[in-house]
């Protein structure tokens, strides 16, 4: 026997002896949806590359079982540095078993090569449809979406979708600000009927990727494949659409192949920054079909949402944050999820590198130019105005020295929410209440703090009045 003989019975028993070990852990129906297509090709300096039939089941097994595999060939094989997922489609797999097959009848000592040069030849050959799907990400999952008073609805409306067997609402069409969770849901989507029924095929694309291989296909005279493509697809999934509005001919194929699908009783899912009807440079009839399905809006965070990601996302990565600091966060960078994710990020991170507790101070520095930029949104003056609007006084008492309690509360809730809102240090903003010390604006926030703590009713008003500055 050849030595490439024995590396191969080799190979192919301590993948069987993964598997079952696998199997054992994960239970049968896991194992059979998504280990039992995987196939082993190679071990080769200290990777091993093992072919999965779709790009789905890559990021699947990558996501959820690659620490796992790699800890069980580990045991098989102590060299083994890591492990490769690769996409080969089953025809490829299939083709390939067959001159592994055939070489082993063949010849014996010509096994290896091919079979270790099989999988680059054919890693990109890639079938059609599942080419089609952009990658997902695997921390978008309903799991880890926070459901809030601004998200309800469009959570409600993508999990229906997302449980329904047979088309619900259709198209979805899930618009909202950047930043506040379309992709993601739209990405829990595709999960969650990928993990109940692989047999589905979901497809999720940007528009922008929509557009470009729609302009190949007209430039390839390829029309019939483009069509024949999405006509396999169960559900189809296009994210931001409003970048597809102006463009006539992509708007026009695209309103094709959406009536093609739904009129054969396809589920479409659909994204974009605005409601249909607002979208610019959308044709008529195709912003009426939009709206025939279901419109579901993503509202702007509320102060208790973004606590309850910041809490989330903290618990996900298993880090304690003082309640004070998400507090802060959840207070001071009110944009969008993106952004309030990406500031934990930094706080966690620069504590974890400095080794040191996270505290007010390391928050405060780290994120300057964020808070700066939100800071932008709300100013001192706004403040001034809506308090003063809130309590019916004039604006000109904020800077008044009038001290009746009358004006001089309403002030005070004014210096309190500036401290709150805004970067502006004590000095700054005594300074825009008429000149007053910034032992007045201290005062102002000790009170305030104070009365919010005793007075229900007063604790209500300025969170109302926070929450209007804030939106
Ligand atoms: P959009 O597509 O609307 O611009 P994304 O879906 O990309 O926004 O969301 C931006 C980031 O915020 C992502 O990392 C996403 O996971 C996160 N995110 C948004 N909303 C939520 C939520 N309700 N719960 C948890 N994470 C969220
Ligand atoms: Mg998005």
């Amino acid at each position: 026997m050849s030595e490439g003989d024995s590396d191969e019975d080799d190979l192919d028993s301590r993948w069987q002896r993964v598997c079952e070990r696998l199997r054992g852990e994960i239970g049968e129906t896991a194992y059979r949806s998504w280990l039992k297509p995987m196939a082993v090709r190679e071990l080769r300096d200290g990777a091993v590359r093992i072919a999965v039939p779709t790009r789905f089941m890559r990021d699947w097994v990558l996501a959820h079982y690659l620490e796992r595999l790699q800890l069980y060939w580990r045991d098989e094989c102590a060299d083994v540095r890591g492990v490769d997922i690769v996409v080969q489609s089953d025809r490829a797999i299939r083709g390939e078993e067959e001159v592994r097959a055939r070489d082993q009848r063949a010849a014996p000592e010509a096994r290896r090569a091919p079979a270790g040069s099989a999988p680059s030849r054919n890693g990109s050959r890639v079938s059609g449809r599942d080419e089609l799907s952009a990658p997902l990400d695997p921390r978008f999952t309903f799991d880890h979406f926070v459901v809030g008073k601004p998200n309800e609805f469009a959570y409600a409306a993508a999990k229906r979708v997302a449980e329904a067997s047979t088309v619900t609402f259709n198209p979805l069409f899930l618009y909202g600000g950047v930043g506040l969770g379309k992709t993601h849901l739209m990405h829990a989507i595709a999960w969650h009927i990928g993990t109940r029924d692989p047999t589905r095929t979901v497809v999720y694309l940007s528009a922008e990727k929509f557009m470009y291989r729609f302009i190949r296909a007209l430039r390839e005279q390829n029309m019939m494949d483009f069509k024949e493509q999405f006509r396999s697809v169960d559900v189809l999934m296009i994210d931001d659409v409003q970048f597809i509005s102006g463009k006539d001919s992509t708007q026009e194929e695209f309103f094709h192949t959406f009536n093609d699908l739904v009129d054969q009783g396809r589920q479409i899912v659909i994204s974009a920054d605005k409601s249909p009807s607002d979208l610019e440079g959308m044709e008529e009839r195709l912003i009426s079909r939009l709206n025939c399905g279901l419109v579901a809006d993503i509202h702007a965070t509320t102060y208790e949402l973004r606590l309850g990601i910041l809490e989330s996302k903290a618990e996900q990565m298993n880090v304690q944050v003082p309640r004070k600091i998400m507090e802060f966060l959840a207070h001071r960078i009110t944009a969008n999820v993106r952004e309030l994710e990406g500031a934990l990020n930094r706080v966690i991170a620069h504590a974890q590198l400095v080794g040191r507790d996270i505290t007010m101070e390391t928050t405060q520095e780290v994120l300057h130019d964020l808070l700066r930029a939100n800071d932008r949104r709300v100013t001192i003056e706004e403040i001034q105005k809506r308090v003063s609007e809130h309590f019916n006084i004039r604006l000109s008492d904020m800077h008044s020295a009038r001290r009746a309690r009358s004006v001089a509360r309403p002030r005070q809730v004014a210096m309190y929410l500036a401290k709150q809102l805004t970067t502006r240090s004590l000095p700054e903003i005594g300074r825009k209440f008429g000149g007053r010390d910034h032992t007045t604006v201290m005062h102002a926030v000790r009170k305030v703090d104070e009365l919010r703590d005793r007075d229900a009713g007063f604790a209500e008003d300025v969170e109302l009045l926070r929450r209007m500055l804030e939106s």
